[in-house]
Order: structure tokens, then sequence, then C-alpha cells
């Protein structure tokens, strides 16, 4: 049986006196929260004071990004044993603000993804369309482009310990959520894809959806079959909306 998981991305947002107003919020609701999965991902300055916060609770955390290296002259970049250090439980690696902004191609989303399992993290992948490859009607393609580097590279065994987030990129930020009979059948696809490798895997991973997901809009979208949860912008950085959210995956 799969377990629904909520994530949080903070993006590059938040302060500490913010931070701990909304962390306390969460802690507070935890005994309603009981039989979710729920994380955030937050800046990498806050990781030590978000571990002082969240450690005695059933909240785990991660980091947005890493290096795809181990350690050395990488000026500003931060490896998965410094996340380690941090107790990080996740990372998310490949949001499509990092793909679109920051240049990160298939293979360089691939090496991260490695780097994040060689020290126990684990890799929330993140995939999905632009509106112009939804119209040309590429969406399928590009996922699976942007699946198979990953696996090729990792192996598909390697998804045992993984978590994707379909996140299709015009969706993102934008206040338009795709529709729950299109998320699904996002989904659906990319599960078949990975069962005709490994079904065991395929049928355990948890596929995230990620787009504007809000508190009115959070249950339809987690009911379908194929969800397993959502990853969550902007609606993570407000109390009350997360905690709906984080409700509707009972
Ligand atoms: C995200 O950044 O991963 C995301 C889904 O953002 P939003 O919920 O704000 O669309």
């Amino acid at each position: 049986m799969r377990k629904k998981l909520v994530v949080g991305n903070w993006k590059m947002h938040g302060n500490l006196v913010e931070n701990k107003q909304l962390l306390d919020a969460l802690v507070t609701d935890q005994t309603e929260l009981k039989n979710a999965q729920i994380a955030v991902c937050v800046p990498f300055p806050y990781l030590h004071s978000i571990k002082e916060n969240l450690r005695q609770t059933n909240i785990s955390w991660g980091a947005q990004n890493l290096s795809q290296f181990d350690k050395g002259a990488y000026t500003g970049e931060v490896s998965a044993s410094m996340l380690k250090d941090f107790g990080c439980k996740y990372v998310i690696v490949g949001h499509s603000e990092r793909r679109a902004l920051f240049g990160e191609t298939n293979q360089v989303v691939a090496e991260k993804f490695i780097a994040a399992q060689k020290m126990g993290l684990i890799p929330i992948l993140c995939v999905g369309e632009t509106l112009e490859q939804r119209e040309d009607g590429l969406a399928e393609k590009i996922i699976e482009e942007q699946l198979s580097v990953v696996i090729e590279l990792a192996g598909i065994d390697a998804f045992d310990k993984s978590v994707i987030a379909y996140e299709p990129v015009w969706a993102i930020g934008t206040g338009k959520t795709a529709s729950p009979q299109q998320a699904q059948e996002v989904h659906a696809s990319i599960r078949k894809g990975l069962r005709d490798k490994n079904r065991e895997i395929a049928d355990e991973l948890a596929i995230l959806y990620g787009g504007s997901v809000k508190a009115s809009n959070a249950t339809e979208l987690f009911v379908m079959d194929d969800i397993d949860g959502g990853l969550i912008g902007g609606a993570s950085l407000i109390a009350s909306e997360f905690i709906s959210i984080c409700r509707a995956i009972k």
C-alpha cells in the first residue's frame, strides 16, 4: 500500500521569525495530521533551525537542491553529506525552476539523484512539460525523456527509494492547476512506463502532483488512483492552507 505524502517547497522564501510561526502552527496541529506523511523542503540556511524545531515531531524536512559532487572546489555548492548532517530526509531534484533558470539538464539532474541516494537521502525527482510542449502533444514524450536519463544512469532499482513529482510547468505558481483527470492520466502513464521495467517498484512508488495545489483543490486531486500526494509551493507558506492540504490526504 502506497503511503500518501505532502511536501512543502518553500522556494526562496521565509526568515527565522516567519519560519518559526509557520512551523509552530504545523506542529500544534500534529495530532490531527498523524496519518499523513509530511515534509518541508526549506532554503539551506534554515536547515539548522528546522532540525531544532521539527526533531521531536512527525514532520520530516529536506532541501530543494544539492550538488552532484561529493566535495571539492565547487564554490557555493552544498553536498548530499552536508544535507545529511542537518537531518534531511528528502531533497528535491530537477525542479523546473532549476532546469529553466539554472540550466540543469536531464544528465545533471540524474547525477544529483544519484548523489542524493548515495548518502541515503530520498530524492524527489520533478518532471513535467511546458505549456507549449503540452499543446504540441509532447507531454508524455518529454516526461519519458526526463525519466529515462535517470533510469539509465541510476537503474530502475534506484526508484525503490525515491519519489517522483509530476509538475506541469504551466501549473507552477500560475494558479492554473491540472484537472484531476489530466494529472491522473500523466501519473498513470508514468507508473505504466516504470511498471514495464519493474512492476513492484512502480506499484510502491509515490508519485506526487505539484502545480498550484490549494486547500480548495487538494482533495479532488489526492483521491485519484495514481496521485499519492502533492508537492506544494505557494500554499505551503500559509499555515492554514498547508494544514488543510495535509488533511486532504486522509
Ligand atoms: C512548486 O514549486 O513545486 C510548486 C508546485 O509551486 P506552486 O504550488 O506554487 O505552484
